[in-house]
């Protein structure tokens, strides 16, 4: 066994160790527990500063998870996409891939509650090859994304195999993966790991920092070293009420993910999921967030502010206004809140 399958065999999954380490209602927490799985790695757990903190907030279980809020457990329609169950098509050239049911931590506001975590075991390889017969069939797809669950808790035989099939086909141009290990699990990006990965480029990782409590030495650390291994990092940060939702939290965030080599890709408006509307926020917050940081600081650390839209009709960027046309002039705002006229 590796180190890091070690300390994610030791991360905490029930309430009654969470509480050996702060106080908690270990009864509700395990109500909540028994829909939707919790697993905080022992990394996560140590950036925990006191409960209800932007951490905790994320992985552990909160009753107002099974408040009944009408919400869909799949508003994106993503399995009514899936031509092979692992398979989610939705855009013409690109598609998702789920490689793994597992996390090294479940998010409680995670858009796949519905399966990830549940079910104690591994998807396993079956299914899979039906996923890469559908991708070598479909020669549109170009871009092919590993998500999950977290495809970094396969092994590194395993990610390779699935890695080395997906190469194989000779369209696909671009391999994605989706990780959250950087944050959870840094001790997961090994020298080895890196090795492999290498491999397979053109190669690109979008990890999913959204506090920047989350950006730690050891974070910093594996970011480091999967930049040297010429892995173009991205960012998903996921908008959450009490979490992130301040424009100079995310400011410093966006900040510190570019020093740590990861550029910002999306902001996303939480999706409509049952189990996570506690974590709701307005879609103005979101707006002004993003005047906080367009012009205000490196464009680099701006990413596009997204909804994905409900029936899987795609990610749509929200911008705030920054141009209308008017009889032969076009008005622009600047980031101070000036306006400009411009001739078209
Ligand atoms: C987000 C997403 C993609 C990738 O979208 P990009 O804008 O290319 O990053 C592809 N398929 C599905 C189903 C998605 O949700
Ligand atoms: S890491 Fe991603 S897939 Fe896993 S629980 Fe968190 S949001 Fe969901």
């Amino acid at each position: 066994m590796e180190n890091w399958q070690a300390s994610l065999a030791d991360s905490i999954t029930d309430p009654d160790e969470l509480a050996g380490y702060f106080p908690c209602d270990t009864d509700a927490l395990r109500e909540v527990v028994a829909r939707y799985p919790m697993r905080i790695s022992r990394h996560y757990l140590g950036l925990i500063h006191e409960p209800g903190d932007p951490v905790w907030l994320q992985c552990v279980a909160d009753p107002r998870e099974l408040i009944v809020d009408g919400l869909s457990s799949d508003p994106l329609n993503e399995e009514a996409l899936s031509p092979v169950p692992r398979l989610i098509h939705r855009y013409p050239d690109r598609v998702v891939i789920l490689a793994s049911s597992r996390c090294a931590v479940y998010c409680r506001f995670c858009m796949r509650k519905r399966k990830v975590g549940c079910g104690a075991e591994e998807w396993g390889r079956e299914g899979l090859d039906d996923a890469f017969d559908y991708i070598a069939g479909h020669p549109e797809i170009r871009d092919v994304i590993l998500s999950g669950g977290d495809p970094l808790l396969l092994n590194d035989d395993e990610l390779e195999s699935i890695l080395r099939a997906i190469r194989n086909i000779p369209h696909v141009e671009i391999i994605r993966l989706g990780t959250r290990v950087p944050v959870t699990l840094p001790e997961r990006v090994t020298s080895r790991l890196c090795r492999v990965l290498k491999r397979f480029h053109p190669l690109y990782v979008n990890t999913h920092f959204n506090h920047p409590l989350e950006i730690s030495h050891q974070s910093s650390e594996a970011c480091g070293k999967l930049a040297d291994a010429g892995i173009q990092l991205g960012n998903q940060t996921v908008l959450l009420k009490g979490v992130n939702d301040d424009p100079q939290t995310m400011k410093r965030l966006m900040q510190k993910l570019l020093a740590i080599r990861v550029r910002p890709y999306y902001l996303h408006h939480l999706d409509l999921v049952r189990g996570t509307g506690h974590f709701r926020t307005d879609v103005r917050k979101g707006i002004a967030i993003m005047e906080g940081l367009r012009g205000h600081t490196s464009g680099l650390a701006t990413p596009y502010y997204v909804i994905d839209a409900p029936g899987g009709k795609g990610k749509i960027p929200i911008l705030p206004e920054s141009a209308r046309f008017e009889g032969d002039r076009l008005i622009l705002r600047n980031y101070r809140g000036e306006t400009i006229e411009y001739p078209y």
